[in-house]
Formats: structure tokens, sequence, C-alpha cells
């Protein structure tokens, strides 16, 4: 197909053209990566623009759950939503997001949503690029939120809340030290918290978690840009879909009041050029990976810096000396869009 006409298929909303498009960027093939720069490129041009919501919890905090709930409220509503893992498929214990047939069932087959698994790879590099370019593939066929979710192994956290708009933490409810087991980092990162199965027995225990981390936050506050009250901590249960229309005016409020206070762009803009550096970083090390004397070189100065003969520092300078990337051809950034 060509790339005009995929990508108006794209726009159109054709979910195989875009179900396609996303198993192209998931490609690493010189050809495939070629080809989906150009069709990213076409689809730019529309400017369409959705909520990217992140969300992020360990294994059995209730995710599935959760975005079954949450996304059927959601196209009920009249939104289209899509729904992409980071995850690479062999950390789920599972298999890969649908590897387990329950597993969103009735969203799946719901023709307002669209749901992708996470593909088998595991270079986290290469999920957040491919997460990245499905985002802004989903976009372009004219979704009004994408849901981005990630279990949190290793960095894809980061990668998630570098990709969103919105960043929800879900959390279930647990005994006074529950709140070590989450990072500092994530919990900085997170908008909202949602603190899951406040139903049945959990109920209190859900209020008492709720209240230690409404607490948590309140420290993390003053510290940034943010309207009167996030970040917020809240309690929802999944199962019973309570709590699922106030965590939604949440997130809104607080998409509308960024819009408005112009951290919305600002915001899109550092994760552009934050992406725009990894990429540089990653093309980087796969040049001097790729070559055999710079390897030679990097493991001769390795030795050198093990055993305290040179400075990481004088090390890394004398690799870049050697190779120095050679000139790359001038492309004009695209015009208008
Ligand atoms: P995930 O691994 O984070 O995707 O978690 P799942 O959605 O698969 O849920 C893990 C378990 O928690 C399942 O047995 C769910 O039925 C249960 N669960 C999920 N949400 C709730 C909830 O709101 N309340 C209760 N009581 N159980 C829940």
């Amino acid at each position: 197909m060509d790339i005009a006409e995929w990508s108006r298929k794209i726009s159109a909303g054709d979910r195989r053209a875009l179900a396609r498009a996303i198993t192209l960027v998931e490609s690493g093939r010189a050809d495939h990566r070629a080809q989906a720069a150009a069709l990213l490129e076409a689809l730019a041009q529309d400017g369409r623009e959705a909520l990217r919501l992140g969300l992020s919890g360990t294994p059995g905090v209730g995710k599935s759950t959760f975005i079954e709930a949450f996304g059927l409220m959601l196209v009920e509503q009249g939104l289209r939503v899509a729904v992409l893992a980071v995850d690479p498929s062999s950390a789920r214990s599972g298999g890969s997001i649908l590897g387990d047939k329950t597993r969103m069932e009735r969203l799946s087959r719901d023709p307002r949503a669209f749901i992708r698994p996470s593909p088998s790879q595991t270079h986290l590099g290469g999920v957040a690029r491919r997460t990245r370019e499905a985002v802004a593939l989903c976009e372009a066929a004219g979704f009004d939120v994408v849901l981005i979710e990630t279990v949190g192994v290793g960095q894809s956290e980061t990668v998630v809340a570098e990709l969103s708009d919105v960043f929800v933490l879900l959390i279930a409810p647990a005994g006074g030290d529950e709140l070590q087991g989450v990072k500092r980092g994530i919990m900085e990162a997170a908008d909202l918290i949602l603190v899951n199965k406040a139903d049945g027995e959990l109920k209190d225990a859900a209020r008492r978690t709720c209240a230690d981390y409404a607490g948590a936050l309140q420290l993390l506050r003053k510290r940034r840009h943010d309207p009167e009250g996030f970040p917020k901590a809240l309690c929802v249960s999944a199962l019973d879909a309570s709590g699922l229309n106030e965590a939604w005016a949440e997130i809104t409020a607080l998409a509308s009041w960024r819009r408005e206070q112009g951290h919305w762009k600002a915001r899109r803009a550092a994760q552009a050029r934050h992406w725009f550096e990894e990429e540089v970083r990653e093309a980087l090390l796969a040049r001097l990976r790729a070559s055999g004397t710079a390897r030679a070189r990097m493991d001769r100065l390795g030795e050198a810096v093990a055993e305290g003969r040179m400075s990481p520092a004088a090390a890394a300078a004398d690799v870049l000396a050697a190779f120095s990337a050679p000139p790359v051809a001038d492309t004009s950034p695209r015009k208008g869009g």
C-alpha cells in the first residue's frame, strides 16, 4: 500500500490499516523504518491530539480489570479509546496483554475501542520508540483517549510518564509499610493515585491506604506546577466500577487546567525534546557498537579504566575523539503542521 493511501485510511479510522501501521513501527528492518517515518510524517500534518493517559501498577493490582471498566465507561460516553501496553510480553506472567483471553474481553470486542498487545521485544529503547510511534498512530486515527499501560518493570514507567499528558498510578490496599514499595520517581510522576479494590472487606484498608498516600503526596505538592489539590489520591473499585466517574472527572479537570495554563503544550514540547535526544543517543551508541574497531578500542579502554590507569571521563573522551560521527545529511524540518 502506498503511504498516501495508507495514511488516508488511518485518518479515516480504518482499524486494519492502523493495526498494520503499528506492526510496521514495531519492525527493526531498515526499509520498514523508512516507511514508518514517511507514514508518521504524513499523519503528523493532521495535528490530531488525543488525551494520552499513562497507567502504571504492579501485577495483580487490577490494571486489566480497571482498563476494562474504565474503557467501557468512556466509550459509553461516546469517546473512542485505544489501549497500548509498554512492557515486553515476556515480562508478564500471563504472556502478552491478550494472551490471557479474559483480559479486557468486553472492551476488546467493542468497536469503539482498540486494544494492542505489547510486542515480544525486550530492548527498552525499542519499546519506547515503538510505543511513542504507536501513540502517534492512534492519535492520527482519531482516538480521543490513548491509554498507555505498564506494569512498571525496569524503567518502563519512566517511558510511560514521558509519553503521557496525565499519569495515573494504580495501587492496592495494604498494610502500613506499603508506601515503601513505591519508588520515589514514580510517586513524583503520578498526577493521580487510585487505590483500587475499595470494595467488600478491603474497603476500610483502601481508605486507610488512600489517606496515607494523600499525606505523602502533600509533601511532593509544593514543588510542582499543579492546580490546587493535585496530585490526588482516590479510592476506586474496578470490580464494582465505583469511583471511576470521579477519577475521570479529576483527569479531565487536570487536563483542561494544563491546556489553559499552557503546561500541556510545554510538557509535550519537553517530551518531544527528550525523545529526540534519546534517538540521537541510541543512534550514536548503535553506530559505535556496529564498528569493530570502536568496540576493540572500547574494550581496551575499559580495561584501562578498570585497572585505574585511566579515568572513565578521559577514556570516553578518547573513544569519542577517535570515532566522531561522519557528517550528517541536512534534512529540513517539516513545514506547517
Ligand atoms: P493486573 O495484573 O494489574 O492486570 O490485575 P487484574 O486486573 O488481572 O486483577 C488481578 C486480580 O484482582 C483479579 O483476580 C481481579 O478480579 C482482582 N481485582 C481487580 N480489580 C478489583 C477490584 O476493584 N476489587 C476487587 N475486590 N478485586 C479486584
